[in-house]
């Protein structure tokens, strides 16, 4: 993409409505724009991170053998009657009533709609396991929208919802659901901690909140400090070993990671004080098995091996898709701007011209961009008349992880400068080993 193509309406000044850096960083790098409170237009530029970080989803869900469909943003009210929190929602929902003087809702999440479908056509253990998710947007009327897309009203969300035959089938959904979050999450960058959280009424081990450590985050977390060390890494998992599975979830949860809610003064003590942590953390995602509270008053059933009729198994688990953008650059940025992590960058490379309309950088950048771009690379050609100064203070605020900056100087000596955004550290090379290098970091991605 060239930039005097593209569309970047980058804000100099600092937004003033903006109160943590996140929201400043995506409103000056022109990636959303606010339409009312909590609800934004998403801009190009924000639109390329949203759209990598619903495609990292997608593929980690498949891998675990989840099926994505998609379900509508409004509602039907009498299916939340059915399970009776049409009433309990409260102001957080959005009623609506159409033409017909229907009652309808803009869903807040999606249980009691996947639950119609599942009553609908399964009704045997034979077609089970089964998860079903979507990313839809979500609409919940916030008391207090704010933080930009951290805390929105029109919010977009993965969630899906397992069922079972028994509890013990459910737990492993559950369990499933939890690694293929670490690996989702691993893959943009981030280190979010499963933190054991408060399942309400319904009690139990069995709700985890994904957590990122940043000093802005709504939530106060307390935790040994080795469970930051834990990586997923690169490790094959097979998604139907439930062996294999639970081990996972038992080494990324064993160690002391709690929030508020759950926190235990008396275990807490009990870890090395150099390792006790009090923090502050962003919730990215919560995972929850609750059993049979939807499917039995929404009478979805299944026939068992042995003939009886019983209400099916679920759970049901969220990723927070467009706060996790927020919550990226909350844990990745510096004072001059945002810093993607190679995941989700919304362009791979930018490439500055020191000198436009000199005849050999302009067709050392264009080459560039066409090399890149044979490689499936698409990179961000700063194409403007304009100082070197500004090219550098642009890419550093929208934070392409790699630059590769072109000048008549370096390409009278048969080279260009590759340049870290991360540690700032710049080298000098041939285009083509730019390029090369370039290419060898995204492999894996
Ligand atoms: P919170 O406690 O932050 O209000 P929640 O526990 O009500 O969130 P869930 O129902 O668990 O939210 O939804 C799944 C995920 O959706 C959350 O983990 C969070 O990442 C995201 N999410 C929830 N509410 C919002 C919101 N208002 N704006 C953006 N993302 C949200
Ligand atoms: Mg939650």
């Amino acid at each position: 993409m060239r930039l005097t193509r593209y569309f970047l309406p980058v804000l100099k000044e600092n937004p003033a409505e903006a109160q943590i850096v996140s929201h400043r960083y995506m409103l000056r790098a022109g990636m959303i724009k606010q339409q009312a409170a909590g609800i934004y237009s998403w801009l190009p530029l924000g639109l390329r991170v949203l759209n990598r970080i619903q495609q990292i989803v997608h593929e980690e869900q498949e891998r675990a053998g989840h099926i994505p469909l998609l379900m509508p943003t409004l509602q039907p009210a009498d299916l939340w009657r059915e399970s009776g929190r049409y009433d309990d929602y409260g102001q957080e929902m959005l009623r609506i009533k159409d033409r017909q003087d229907r009652e309808m809702l803009y869903g807040p999440t999606n249980e009691e709609m996947i639950t119609d479908i599942f009553r609908s056509h399964v009704n045997s253990y034979k077609d089970l396991p089964l998860t079903l998710y979507h990313i839809q947007w979500k609409f919940r009327d916030e008391m207090r929208p704010r933080f930009g897309v951290m805390r929105g009203r029109e919010f977009l969300m993965k969630d899906g919802y397992n069922f079972d035959v028994d509890k013990a089938s459910a737990l492993h959904a559950y369990n499933r659901h939890m690694v293929s979050y670490l690996r989702t999450y691993e893959r943009m960058g981030l280190t979010a901690i499963p933190m054991r959280a408060d399942s309400g009424p319904i009690g139990g081990d069995d709700t985890h909140e994904f957590l990122v450590l940043a000093s802005t985050g709504e939530s106060e977390v307390f935790f040994d400090s080795a469970v930051t060390e834990l990586k997923l890494g690169n490790r094959e998992v097979d998604y139907d070993n439930r062996d294999e599975v639970a081990a996972v979830c038992k080494e990324f949860t064993t160690l002391y990671a709690r929030t508020d809610e759950t926190h235990d003064a008396a275990l807490f003590d009990a870890i090395p004080e150099e390792r006790r942590k009090v923090a502050r953390g962003i919730e990215v995602g919560q995972i929850f098995y609750f059993g049979t509270k939807y499917s039995e008053s929404m009478g979805a059933t299944v026939v068992t091996a042995d003939g009886s009729k019983v209400p099916v198994e679920m759970g049901s688990h969220g990723i927070g898709v467009s706060r996790l953008l927020g919550a990226i650059i909350e844990a990745s940025h510096d004072d001059k701007g945002i810093i993607w992590p190679e995941g989700v960058t919304p362009f791979p490379v930018g490439i500055v011209n020191l000198k436009q309309g000199d005849a050999a950088a302009d067709a050392a950048c264009d080459s560039l961009y066409k090399a890149l771009a044979a490689k499936g690379l698409e990179a961000l050609y700063d194409d403007r008349d304009e100082r070197a100064g500004a090219k550098f203070a642009t890419m550093d605020l929208i934070g392409l992880p790699w630059r590769i900056t072109v000048g008549p100087r370096g390409l009278a000596n048969g080279v260009v400068e590759l340049t870290s955004r991360r540690t700032g550290v710049s080298e000098e090379m041939a285009p083509e080993a730019a390029v090369a290098r370039i290419a060898e970091i995204y492999a894996g991605i």
